[in-house]
Formats: structure tokens, C-alpha cells, sequence
């Protein structure tokens, strides 16, 4: 699986306690390195102007750059949301998005998997609103980046432990959303009656309790919702925004999965791409606050791609889905075919 990945990624929040911190890129670059995963990499450009406001407006760009300008302190919160930036932040937002799209352009280039290390994280900056640690929404972006290029539609599968409310805000014109989430919990938003059916697009979120959800409910879900949607998309590209907060004893998730459980998560993408998409997956990074289960969770999602004969998962039956997630399941079924 190529990688994607840029030093600059370590710059934003450097020295400033945050648990979006440095680390979350540069521990699991040094993990992938001594364990022989980091031989195929790309080293990415930084998205211009115009590429960014194919998601977001000019007047959001522009106030992100003269507040970032107008930085007196060490860091600031952005003035629209709970994003703390510094001096660096606008640079290596600019290098996240471009590792985005770098890792779309290459694996619609030769049909191969990427996965992108990129922070800021994204799925939560909307058209005109930066917030929940994000500044660029890394995903839409590089979706219409993608379609700019190709055309098509872009899949974009969501299963960070919080929903992505920026990235639902963008989604429609060819980009369908996907999402499991703790619910109700930040950003509030990705209830079920969010859900929509526009023509070929699709809004298709599934909240799940704020804790203790457990790795085989949670795989159950995904082993439906994925394969539903993407017939219903039927999608040129699978972007997943690879959030890893969902892990146990993450410190800002926390739904009671396993470590282990990026490894069927992948595997079911790389089947999903397969099938629809000449096996065109790209992973962003999300969220994922434990390093040691960012680390791992990573490493799982290479391994699924790169040595999937050699993977271990259990060969059990699916675990039956709760009630509550079951009825949402039957809803965009309903709605995926209608
Ligand atoms: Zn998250």
C-alpha cells in the first residue's frame, strides 16, 4: 500500500499540548519504519487556492489566512470553531489537503490503495466553518479533486468516532457520505434523520452509542452499511476517512472495538473497491488520540492490503446488529433502493 507522507506533518501544534499533537503522525512514521511498512511512499505537494475552494469559500480561506497572519501568541482558536492553529498551521493544512489529493491522484493513476498520514484531520471543516481540530476538510477535497479530473462518484466512508458533519455539509453533486458515529456526542449533528437519497447521492449515517458499542456490533454494522451503499453509489472512488478514536480507551472516543478490528474494516473496503472500483481505496487519517492504537490500527489497515492471505480474522459468524442500528440499516436500504 503506498503511504503518503510529509515531515511538515509534525509542524502544526508543535510544543503545544494538544491531543491532536505531533505525535499522532510522526510516532506511527517511526512504527511503520522499523517494521519494514514504509518503503513506498509519496511525498506530496500543498493543495493550491483553487483546489481548496472547490470545498471550501474564498471569504473561509482568506479569514484562516489573516488570522493565522494576525497570530500575536504562541496559538489561537480559529475565531469559527475548536480548532487551535499557530503560525505553521495554514502551511501544513495546505500540505494535508495536497497529501489528500496526492494519494487520490496516484491510485486513480494505477488502480493501488493509498493510505495519506496526514493532520490537521478534516471531516469536521465545513464550506465556511473550521472546527473539531480541522481547518481544510482533507476528504471533500480531494473528492473533487478526483471528479475534477475523472468524473464520477466518490464513496466516502466515515468511521471515526465522531460524525463528520463537514464533510456531510459537502457532500451531494457526486459525493455520497457514509457514517457510523457516537451519538449524541460532538459535533451533535449525524442523527438518521439526516439520511438522504438525491438521485445518485447519498447521506447514510448511523449513530451509535457514545460508548461500549463493542468490535463485533460494530463490525456487523459496517459489514451491511458498506456493501448498501456502495451498490447504491456504485462510486468511481472509495475515500475512507480513517478515524481510529472509535478504538478502546481512546481518550477522546471510545467505543469499546478492538485494536484488531482495523483489520476486517480494511479488508471489507479493499473487497468494496474491488468490486465497484478496479480497487481504487484511498485512506485519509482522522481521528485517533492513542498513539499506541493509531500505530497498530495503521499497520492493520497495510497489512489487510498488502498481505491480506495472511491476516487473521475470525471466521465466526457476524454478530447480530442491536435493534436500534438494525431499524436505521432497513431505512437506507429502503431509501438506497428507491
Ligand atoms: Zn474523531
Amino acid at each position: 500500500m503506498r503511504l503518503v507522507y510529509d515531515e511538515i506533518y509534525g509542524d502544526h501544534l508543535r510544543g503545544i499540548p494538544h491531543a491532536e499533537s505531533p505525535d499522532r503522525v510522526e510516532m506511527v512514521a517511526a512504527f511503520l519504519q522499523e517494521s519494514g511498512r514504509f518503503d513506498d511512499v509519496v511525498k506530496p505537494r500543498s493543495a493550491t487556492d483553487e483546489e481548496i475552494e472547490r470545498a471550501h469559500t474564498p471569504e473561509y480561506l482568506a479569514r484562516v489566512k489573516s488570522e493565522i497572519d494576525a497570530l500575536r501568541g504562541v496559538a489561537a482558536y480559529l475565531s469559527t470553531g475548536d480548532t487551535v492553529v499557530d503560525r505553521r498551521s495554514l502551511h501544513v493544512a495546505k500540505r494535508a489537503a495536497g497529501g489528500a489529493i496526492a494519494a487520490v491522484e496516484a491510485t486513480a493513476s494505477d488502480n493501488r490503495p493509498s493510505f495519506a498520514l496526514i493532520r490537521p484531520p478534516g471531516h469536521h471543516a465545513e464550506s465556511r466553518r473550521g472546527m473539531g481540530f480541522c481547518v481544510f476538510n482533507n476528504a471533500a477535497i480531494a473528492a473533487r479533486a478526483f471528479q475534477a479530473a475523472q468524473g464520477g462518484r466518490v464513496l466516502i466512508v466515515d468511521f471515526d468516532y465522531h460524525h463528520g458533519n463537514g464533510t456531510q455539509e459537502l457532500s451531494g453533486r457526486g459525493i455520497s457520505y457514509v457514517s457510523t458515529h457516537a451519538y449524541p456526542a460532538y459535533p451533535g449533528t449525524g442523527s438518521a434523520d439526516e439520511n438522504e437519497r438525491t438521485g445518485e447521492d447519498l447521506i447514510a449515517n448511523v449513530p451509535l452509542p457514545t460508548h461500549d458499542f463493542g468490535t463485533e456490533a460494530f463490525l456487523a454494522v459496517w459489514k451491511q452499511l458498506l456493501p448498501l451503499a456502495a451498490a447504491a453509489v456504485r462510486p468511481s472512488l472509495i475515500v475512507a476517512s480513517a478515524g481510529f478514536d472509535y478504538v478502546a480507551k481512546d481518550p477522546v472516543g471510545d467505543l469499546g472495538v478492538a485494536w484488531s478490528a482495523a483489520t476486517p474494516l480494511a479488508l471489507l473496503v479493499a473487497d468494496t473497491a474491488a468490486e465497484y472500483c478496479d480497487g481504487r481505496a484511498v485512506f485519509l487519517l482522522e481521528g485517533g488520540y492513542n498513539i499506541a492504537a493509531l500505530q497498530e490500527s495503521v499497520a492493520r489497515v497495510i497489512d489487510a492490503f498488502d498481505r491480506p492471505s495472511e491476516v487473521t480474522t475470525s471466521n465466526a459468524e457476524p454478530a447480530a446488529i442491536p435493534q436500534a442500528q438494525a431499524r436505521i440499516l432497513e431505512r437506507v436500504a429502503a431509501a438506497a433502493d428507491g
